[in-house]
This record gives structure tokens, sequence and C-alpha cells, in this order.
């Protein structure tokens, strides 16, 4: 019997992350500042400490992992690299399909790849205490979580929304320690000014995201900072860890090559992790084929223009270059909560610019369709999120059954889905629709990028 589970010891962790920015053909364009100047690291400070400022601007290939936050990992990692064989034999295809398990972590996703490195330098540098925002919730439980770990301070700002329909995720970081309250709140100015104009708003990631953001920078002690889960390079690098395990687990597994590598991209960070050391290869002369999946209600990288953007609603984050729908863009209600943001990191933006990646949207449906095939299959109750992962390798196993080739099929198994169930309950009652979404509104939203800078 050939192997289901491919498993690394824990001595066989990596002991550094991969940094792309080091190999990327074209070097990535600088973040600007309000002035449209670039900006420079101290203008990060009040927001991120320096040691991961030094990390978001390096162009180092390699970096070391510290031996505690190794320790930390070690409470899951590595994560097992699985031979998906009952969907390969469901559906009668040749290719190998493997998958690394990222939903093992204690929050349940690759979140807490990078939220335990930024607990870990935060307190490293002085601070007490950290503030984020969170949208379905899966940011926010791996934060509090990692904040439990080193001793921190964690208070999430959650889009109200989902802070009433969600009790579950509030309550996981809850335990961990974490304070969660509904954004906006009347904590903060930012949040103060919006409820005065509307009351009832169900609330957004970028009103949330300007919320964490005032909360940390003024804090006059000094000793607050911001936490961002995705989007940025230093969690891109964190995120590599997954790669990089990949690759010593193929090679376990008897695999002397690998021709497509797929992820689901929100922000684009457990995509990144996965597929940037393979990228190194494909720079160096491999052939893979790189595909990151977004749903086609939030077309970002297949419909929309790469520019200089903001991070949040609010303007208040620095110009990033990237794919972007506009920072006024607000996404239909689909259930995959984590992949409604209205940019794409500035470093994958920056592979499918060279024609490294190439990226494909799926429809809400299909991909419901394939996590329901994947859970009577291989078992796992899968993240609305990773579903588009796993729709577009069941399209990719089902050419090379058409084309008859043995290909080698990798793709990340990003979170699991028991805190999402009400997702599937709905696709179970026929209430689900797919979302492509309209041209007028691409339009409606691009206009917020007049008058801003261009690359
Ligand atoms: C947050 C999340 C995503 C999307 O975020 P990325 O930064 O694009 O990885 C995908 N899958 C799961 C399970 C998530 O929690």
């Amino acid at each position: 019997m050939s192997a289901t589970k491919i498993l690394l010891d824990e001595k066989d962790m990596p002991r550094q992350w991969y940094n792309l920015a080091a190999d990327l053909p074209t070097p990535p364009l600088p973040p600007l500042g309000p002035d449209g100047k670039p900006i420079t690291p101290d203008m990060l400070a009040p927001v991120f400490p320096m040691n991961l400022i030094e990390q978001e601007v390096s162009t180092e290939r390699w970096i070391d992992i510290p031996e505690k936050i190794l320790e930390m990992y070690a409470l899951w990692r590595p994560s097992p690299l699985y031979r998906a064989k009952r969907l390969e034999a469901a559906l009668g295809t040749p290719a190998h399909i493997y998958y690394k398990n990222e939903g093992v972590s204690p929050p349940g996703s690759h979140k807490p790849n990078t939220a335990v490195p930024q607990a870990y330098y935060n307190k490293e540098f002085g601070i007490e205490r950290l503030t984020t925002e969170t949208g379905a919730g899966q940011w926010g439980s791996a934060l509090s979580f990692a904040c439990s770990l080193v001793g921190l301070e964690c208070k999430v700002y959650m889009v109200r929304i989902s802070f009433d329909q969600k009790p579950f995720r509030r309550l996981m970081m809850e335990t961990w320690g974490g304070k969660c309250v509904a954004s906006p709140s009347n904590e903060t100015q930012a949040g103060r000014a919006i409820l005065a104009e509307m009351p009832d708003t169900p609330g957004s990631l970028g009103m949330a995201i300007s919320e964490a953001v005032e909360a940390a920078v003024t804090d006059q002690s000094g000793k607050t900072r911001y936490a961002l889960g995705s989007v940025l390079n230093h969690v891109m690098l964190h995120q590599t860890i997954i790669g990089l395990e990949a690759k010593k687990q193929l090679e376990l597994a008897g695999e002397k090559k690998v021709d497509t590598i797929i992820g689901c991209a929100g922000g684009g960070s457990n995509f990144a992790g996965l597929s940037f050391p393979f990228i190194a290869d494909k720079i160096h002369g491999a052939e893979i084929d790189i595909i990151p999946v977004e749903p086609s209600s939030c077309p970002t990288m297949t419909r929309a223009p790469f520019t200089y953007d903001f991070g949040d609603t609010a303007k208040m984050t620095p110009l990033l270059p990237m794919y972007t729908l506009g920072h006024d863009f607000v996404p239909p209600p689909i259930h995959a909560g984590g992949l409604r943001y209205h940019g794409m990191a500035p470093l994958v933006s920056q592979t499918i610019r060279d024609g490294l990646a190439s990226p494909r949207a799926m429809h809400q449906l299909d991909c419901y369709e394939a996590a329901v095939l994947w859970a009577k299959t291989e078992g796992f109750i899968s993240a609305p999120e990773t579903s588009h992962a796993i729709a577009a390798t069941i399209e990719e196993a089902k050419k090379a059954k058409e084309e008859g080739k043995e290909k080698v099929i990798l793709f990340n198994w990003s979170g699991h889905g028991l805190m999402d169930l009400l997702g599937y309950d709905a696709y179970f009652n026929n209430k689900l629709t797919n979302y492509p979404l309209p041209e007028e509104d691409i339009r409606k939203s691009l206009a917020s990028l007049e008058g801003l800078p261009k690359p």
C-alpha cells in the first residue's frame, strides 16, 4: 500500500522562511505615502514593530526562524501532506493529487503560521497589546491563539454582521483570552463617526481596519501595535513554511516533479505560502502551472487592473501596487468570507504580472459541489474558501484524464469548515446562487482609483 499521509519529523521542519522578493524577475514596486512618494520604514513604526518592518522590506533570500517560533509551530507542524487517493478514484483520473492539510492547527487554518511569528516579534520588541480586524473570524481567532502563547493582550474588531451571525469564532477568541467587539464600535473615533451616520450598518472589513489601526496608533503608552493577517510581504514570508515542507514531502512520496500548484486566494497568503518555493524553481526553468483561485463574485486577479490602491476603505494604509477592485468595493455576500478582499498581495500580483502564475475564477455553486464531493471521498469538511482550490483541482484532474497524463497536482487545503456549516446548510437548501460580478459594479468600484498614482 502506498502512503496516504506523508509525515515529516519535527526535527525536519524548515529552519528558514523563503523570501520571493530576492528572486522575482521584476523587483516589486515600493508602497507609496499619501504624497505619492515611497514610504520609509520609520513611517510604518507607529503601526508595526521595527523587526517586522525589516522583514517587510527585506530582499534577503532566506530568513532564519527563531527557535522559540519553531517550538510553537511544533504544536501542529510539520503539517501532513496527503495523497487524495479516494478523490482520484472517484474521478477516475491518472493524476496524482496531493494536498497540504493546514486545517490541523488549533484555530483550524494556515493563519497561525504568521499569527505566531507576528505575536513573537511584537513581544520581543516590547509591545504588550495587539489590535486587529476580522471578517468571518478566522484571523481574529488565529491571532488570539498566538497572543495567548506569547503573553500579549489581543483586541479584535469583528465586522458587526459576522459578530451577530457567527458566535463560535468569537467564542474561540474569548477562550484564548482575546477581546472581541463588534465593529463599528463606540470605542474609536472612526467607529463613533460611522455609527452617528449609519446606526444600523452591518459593518465592513474596511471599517474594522480603520478602528483597529486607530486603536493601535492612538495608544499613548506606545505599547500597542496592529497586526494584519494577509497581503503584506512579511505575511507571505511566514507562510512559505507550507511550501518548503511540501517540497520535502513530495520527495519522500517519490515524486520527481510537480506539474500543477493550486491555492485559493483572498489576500494571497496561503497561495503564496504553498507556491512561492515552487515559483523559485519555475524562475530557474522548471515547468509548473501555478494557479491562484478566486471567487467569480470578487474577481480581483482575473478582471481588475494592476495599480496603486489603499489597503482599506478609510485610506489609512499606504498605497500598495496590486490588482484591485478599488478600496470602495463592497463584495456580494458569498460564504467564502476570507476571499472577499478588494486587493491582492503585491508579491502575488507581481508573479501574475511576470507570467509566473495564471489566476482562475470559480463560481460559488461549483465550489460547494466540489466541497461536498471532497467530504464524501476524503472525509474532511472544507472551509468555503478552501473549496475554491478543490474545485480548480478537480478541473485540472479531469483535464489530466482527458489527456491521459499522469500529472502531479498539489494544492493547499487551507482550513476546515467546522465553524462554517451554515454555508453548507444554505447550499443544501438551494439558497445559494452564483454571483459573477456585473461589469457595471466593477466600473463603479474602480472609480475610487481615480486620481491615485499609477505604477
Ligand atoms: C483567511 C483564509 C483564506 C484566505 O486568505 P489568504 O490570505 O488568501 O490565504 C483562505 N482559506 C482559509 C481557510 C482562510 O481562513
